[in-house]
């Protein structure tokens, strides 16, 4: 009987020194959307085309991503280049390239699949609408980053900052 007491004291007195402890401990609260967290770097939020330096779109409408994405939800139509008036440094490119968002299950496979590091996941998570149809990503969408070309995947298939100002 005393022995439980003693033991229950003792639990009592643990449970106050965490409450105690995180009383003292600064909150961790992110005052959104005011203040927004800054993802980790290997983050996977929204898809971006990249470009390479000479403004060129990186995608060759190889169609690799499509076809290693697990739920279908990459659309490609490759397209043969023009020589005089190249849209890609490949023989074609992705005249049609569309992501469906709301299938998507945010894995990272097509951006690993992908030969050229051209289509990449990055840190946007403030994908919220009301409107379904904004959420078929289009390769105009895609092609539009604040900081193009800062990004390039590594030999592990995770997406690095290069260039970073
Ligand atoms: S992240 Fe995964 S589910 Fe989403 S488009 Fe890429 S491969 Fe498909
Ligand atoms: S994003 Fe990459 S894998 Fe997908 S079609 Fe373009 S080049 Fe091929």
């Amino acid at each position: 009987m005393i022995q439980a007491v003693i033991k229950g004291a003792y639990n009592l007195l643990v449970g106050m020194g965490v409450t105690f402890k995180n009383m003292l401990s600064k909150p961790v609260t992110f005052q959104y959307p005011e203040h927004k967290r800054v993802m980790p770097e290997r983050y996977r939020g929204r898809h971006f085309l990249n470009r390479d330096e000479e403004g060129l779109e990186k995608c060759i409408g190889c169609s690799l991503c499509s076809i290693n994405c697990p739920v279908n939800c990459i659309h490609v139509v490759s397209a043969e280049n023009d020589p005089n008036n190249p849209v890609s440094k490949g023989e074609r490119y992705a005249e049609v390239y569309e992501i469906n968002l709301l299938r998507c299950i945010y894995c990272g496979y097509c951006e690993e699949a992908c030969p050229v590091d051209a289509v990449v996941l990055r840190e946007h998570y403030e994908l919220a609408d009301y409107d379904r149809k904004t959420y078929i990503a289009t390769k105009g969408d895609l092609l539009v980053y604040p900081e193009p070309n800062q990004f390039s995947v590594n030999f592990l298939g995770n997406t690095k900052i290069v260039n970073k100002q």
